[in-house]
């Protein structure tokens, strides 16, 4: 496609996905590529995306970051899982941890032996088999020695962005300040060839990574590349965001509490709680959606709320000629398991193993691309999910949710596991066995049968290896501190 060596990357655009993208960029290739990034103050970044998953630990070992100064800085707090209220049911309530579920072997998962144990009237509810679950539950938290979590955390998004930068800066990336006006391509091969700033600046480049947010303006606005809607499987397409002071200890986990449209999120972080309504806008108003937010909401509001639209799809191709589209530019799923900033991630990662040294070549492209769309249309189907297994019938969103149609790779597993409690994670794919299981059963998809194996076990020793299990799993939480606790301790007093 283009011979031209990569030697210089711009960066378009300073939100969690810009920074992420130079600071790893030039941290890891900065002997090899020049980053520039550029930004606009005046336009600002989205200001949410503050609940994440256990994967940004990794992408924060790979930057060298320090847990303690970025809890510090972003106000962060420790996440153990999302509770789920009024799902399946009004007055339903499960969580969705980031834990192992019970123990599995080679033949199958841990959920064959649960059932057979539930038949046999010797099994607890399945949460009682998974330690981060009961972590959670009870308000409790460790890390560090020989304290084996699999935590994430709450962070406040603007705060992010700017540590992020601290990084990406003294990794060397070259901060641009200015208001993107025009992006420039070369008539004949249609790539990028600048980026033309209000002040007159002209940024030029040889890979640009669009990180402009909704607004797309290389991946969409100049490459035109198209845009697959999937708001049929996913209608909601408004959130309204409210902050509020705490009023207790803060919670090791995010709650997810659907309502007759959507569903509202409540995010607690050091010092205040981050709060949102999603709702689809075909199936309630925003005065409806307002006034339903801030009734819910148990103090002042300390912001005023605001209203953010969105449309859920994906991007045709991530990558396009040579340009990279990261975070929203690239496409969103709405933010029920908190995947985005994740996909930023391993978008970043992906394109650091694929980087294009010596030219942007259609095999590296395709393979970036294929890769994307996979691991997308997993985390979609995986939140689709939530919204069709409900028995809700209270409102015409959740009627439309029971109803429709949904995609053939979620219906095949939605049978499987409805027959017998097969699941899995297939290759490429983000979520585990463990949250397919936590969320098929929390939403009440009951399994016929099970993997015989579960019998295997003689009555005595399966009622054994569950108590035993559970007393074990009950024991460690005991000796964990508070969450409230360990974090005062862990962040010092920057707590209130
Ligand atoms: C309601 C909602 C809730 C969410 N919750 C979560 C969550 O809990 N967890 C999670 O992982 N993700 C969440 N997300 C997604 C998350 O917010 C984003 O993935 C993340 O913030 C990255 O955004 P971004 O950097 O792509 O875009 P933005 O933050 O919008 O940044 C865009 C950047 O482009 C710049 N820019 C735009 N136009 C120009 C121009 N003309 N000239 C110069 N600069 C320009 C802007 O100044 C800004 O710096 C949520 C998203 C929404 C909408």
């Amino acid at each position: 496609m283009t011979e031209q060596q990569v030697r210089k990357v711009v960066v378009a655009g300073g939100g969690t996905a810009g920074w992420c993208a130079a600071a790893a960029i030039a941290r890891q290739l900065g002997a090899l590529v020049e980053v520039v990034l550029v930004e606009s103050d005046a336009i600002g970044t989205v200001g949410v995306g503050e609940a994440t998953i256990p994967t940004i630990r990794t992408f924060h070992q790979f930057l060298g970051i320090d847990e303690r100064e970025f809890m510090r800085a972003t106000q962060a707090t420790f996440k153990l899982g999302i509770a789920f209220e009024n799902w399946a049911r009004e007055g339903d309530r499960y969580i969705h941890s980031f834990g192992e579920v019970g123990r599995s072997t080679w033949m199958g998962g841990f959920q064959h032996f649960w059932l057979h144990g539930r038949e046999e009237g010797i099994a607890g509810p399945l949460g009682d088999y998974c330690f981060e679950l009961q972590a959670a539950e009870r308000g409790r938290f460790a890390t560090g020695d020989g304290a084996t979590l699999n935590y994430a955390y709450h962070l406040d998004a603007t705060a992010y962005g700017r540590f992020l930068r601290t990084i990406g800066e003294s990794s060397g990336v070259r901060r641009i300040e200015g208001r993107i006006r025009r992006v420039e391509r070369d008539s004949e091969s249609g790539l990028i060839t600048a980026l033309a700033l209000e002040s007159g600046e002209r940024v030029a480049g040889d890979l640009f990574i669009d990180c402009t947010g909704f607004r797309s303006l290389l991946i969409e606005d100049a490459l035109q590349t198209g845009f697959d809607d999937w708001s049929h499987w996913l209608p909601t397409d408004r959130a309204l965001a409210v902050q509020t002071q705490p009023t207790g200890p803060a919670l090791p986990y995010t709650r997810a509490i659907a309502h007759a449209g959507g569903w509202r999120w409540r995010i607690p972080l050091q010092e205040r709680i981050g709060n949102g309504l999603v709702y689809s806008s075909a199936h309630m108003e925003d005065s409806a959606a307002h006034d339903l937010l801030l009734g819910a909401i148990d103090a002042e509001p300390t912001s005023d709320p605001r209203l953010i639209a969105y449309r859920t799809g994906q991007r045709r191709k991530a990558w396009n000629a040579n340009c990279v589209a990261l975070g929203l530019s690239s496409g969103f799923v709405e933010p029920l398991e908190s995947t985005s900033i994740h996909l930023i991630m391993i978008g970043v990662t992906r394109l650091l193993q694929l980087f294009p040294f010596a030219g942007v070549t259609p095999a590296l492209r395709d393979r970036f691309n294929d890769l994307a769309r996979r691991e997308l249309e997993a985390v979609r189907d995986f939140i689709i999910l939530h919204y069709h297994l409900t028995e809700r019938t209270d409102s015409s969103f959740w009627e439309h949710c029971r109803t429709m149609d949904i995609p053939d790779t979620l219906a095949s597993r939605i049978e499987l596991f409805r027959e017998g409690a097969q699941a899995y994670q297939a290759s490429d794919e983000l979520f585990r066995v463990d949250s397919w299981l936590q969320v098929m059963l929390g939403q009440r998809l009951d399994p016929q049968g099970y993997h015989h194996m579960g019998q295997i076990m003689p009555r005595e020793r399966l009622r054994d290896v569950l108590d035993g299990l559970r007393a074990d799993i009950a024991a460690a939480v005991d000796a964990m501190p508070a969450h409230e606790e360990f974090l005062r301790g862990y962040c010092g007093d920057r707590i209130a």
